[in-house]
């Protein structure tokens, strides 16, 4: 046995982060692929890197050093099963399986209890970044026991992303706390894409600024607080020429947005939690609307505003538009990581939210200057109960909120969409609300159904008899 770690599934993820694992001084990579012509072509193509070819699963188990740790990148969901089968039958109590794969984290804690119980460690890993981020360090949030992070941490702090000095890798929490947590971040994924795509749309209808145009304001923005790599490949996206047709590639890419489905778990699972994530949520559906082309050909000619946006102070305007952005950002992460949470109360894992910010700041979509200030947040205040109430972001609110407020009226009084936008608007106004028409809902779900309510006034839980009297009585607390 003479490899400290391997890797079975080499498509595209596998390959690269097999790569990447033999690039980093002391490692010896045992790799496996179901198909062997894979295999081959990895191993010929890169003579330079220490791997160890195995064609069988028994093979593999016999060429890794004990405790054997493996990391999976196959397609998720029955392939994830078929491997942990085989995996299982070849490796000894002690030894460790990771699973790379975008699993759902309800996968990953049903499998993380049929493997332990074989003896074996199993450890879900969200990996974030890509291909290229397989290749030259991702993000990684690794779930799974204590145990297994100790032979597993320095292997995946040797690949992971680097930022400022530190490994973007931690140890999130038991069972499927990596693989949540990494659901979590492509929900945050979603919603910035669609915030900075309204961006887009306004000043593109606002002002007479071309794709190319507009790429420069990205730019220019990408040099102050907005500074990401979403922003920074949004102007490289809008500053492309299509060769065909020398138009503006944006101008000729179909306009209906695809999924690959984790943004709708992170909704779904958001919705299960009870937990607002509704700028996620119409990022989510936003894609959803674009991609039914029969119902947009029909509504085609549905009444709209009177009139079209006319912006007079273009410069004005765009500032207006960033700071809607940066406040609607604030938003979209403070609901994330208030999902993460509530999973790690629902879940019972202890994970560190000032941590998780600190992974994401290198190797991974949402990658940003920004998570600097939510991992300050939670180093000074731990529980906080909801990010954007943080000074640093009040201070931030406070100076976007006026832009955001004429941003989202423009938007709506020219028919514009700008869902993510308003959304999130909602929802700063309803967290800040004194009173909410919450109050009326309880009445009338206690018209309907004596569900019952509480009052303002004293404790105890009541009911009006609205079919008798409507006096006020005394109920059992059932709501
Ligand atoms: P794919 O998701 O396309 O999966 C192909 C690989 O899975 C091949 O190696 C294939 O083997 C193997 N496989 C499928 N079914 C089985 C099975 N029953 N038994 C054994 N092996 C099987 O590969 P990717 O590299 O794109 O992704 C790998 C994982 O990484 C996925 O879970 C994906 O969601 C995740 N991921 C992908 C990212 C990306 O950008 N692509 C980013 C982050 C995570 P064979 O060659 O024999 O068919």
């Amino acid at each position: 046995a003479s490899a400290n770690i391997g890797v079975v599934g080499l498509a595209v993820m596998g390959s690269n982060l097999a790569r990447n694992l033999a690039s980093r001084e002391g490692n010896t990579v045992a790799v496996f692929n179901r198909s062997r012509s894979k295999t081959d072509e990895l191993v010929a193509a890169h003579p330079e890197a220490e791997f160890v070819p195995a064609f069988s699963y028994e093979e593999f188990a016999a060429s890794l050093q004990k405790p054997r740790t493996a990391i999976i990148m196959v397609k998720a969901g029955a392939g994830t099963d078929a491997v942990i089968d085989a995996l299982t039958g070849v490796f000894e109590p002690g030894d460790i399986i990771v699973d790379g794969g975008n699993a759902l984290f309800t996968d990953t804690i049903r499998r993380e209890k049929a493997v332990r119980a074989t003896g074996i460690n199993f450890v879900g890993a969200g990996i974030s970044g890509g291909e290229e981020g397989a290749l030259t360090g991702p993000s990684i949030m690794p779930g799974g026991s204590d145990e297994s992070w100790v032979t597993l941490g320095p292997i995946l702090r040797s690949i992971a992303a680097v930022a400022e000095g530190e490994p973007c890798v931690t140890h999130v929490g038991h069972d499927g706390a990596g693989h949540f947590v990494k659901m979590v971040h492509n929900g945050i994924e979603y919603a910035d894409m669609q915030l900075i795509a309204e961006a887009y749309d306004l000043i593109r209808r606002g002002t007479s600024k071309t794709p190319a145009e507009i790429a420069d304001v990205f730019a220019e923005w990408n040099r102050g607080e907005l500074e990401s790599y979403l922003i920074e490949i949004t102007a490289e996206v809008l500053r492309q020429t299509d060769a065909a047709t020398g138009l503006p590639l944006v101008d000729v890419i179909l306009d209906q947005a695809g999924a690959k489905g984790t943004g709708a778990w992170t909704v779904q699972t958001a919705l299960n939690l009870g937990v607002p994530v509704s700028g996620i949520a119409e990022a989510v559906f936003a894609r959803s609307l674009s991609s039914h082309p029969e119902q947009r050909a029909v509504s085609r000619d549905l009444p709209g505003a009177e009139e079209d946006l006319e912006v007079e102070d273009a410069d004005a305007f765009i500032e207006d538009v960033r700071l809607a952005l940066y406040a609607s950002k604030i938003v979209a992460y403070s609901q994330g990581f208030d999902e993460i949470r509530a999973g790690a109360a629902a879940y019972d894992w202890t994970i560190d939210l000032g941590a998780i910010a600190k992974i994401w700041r290198g190797g991974c979509i949402i990658r940003a200057q920004f998570l600097n200030r939510i991992s300050d947040a939670y180093q000074t205040t731990p529980d906080l109960p909801v990010l954007l109430t943080a000074p640093y972001f009040v201070d931030a609110l406070t100076r976007a909120q006026g832009a955001w407020r004429r941003i989202v009226a423009t938007a709506a009084a020219s028919g514009i969409p700008a869902p993510a936008f308003s959304s999130s608007l909602a929802y700063y106004d309803g967290l800040r609300a004194e009173r909410l028409p919450a109050a009326l809902i309880q009445g009338q779900r206690d018209f309907f159904g004596a569900h019952t309510y509480q009052r303002t006034d004293k404790p105890r839980t009541f009911h009006t008899q609205w079919s008798g009297d409507r006096t006020e009585v005394e109920a059992e607390d059932t709501h």
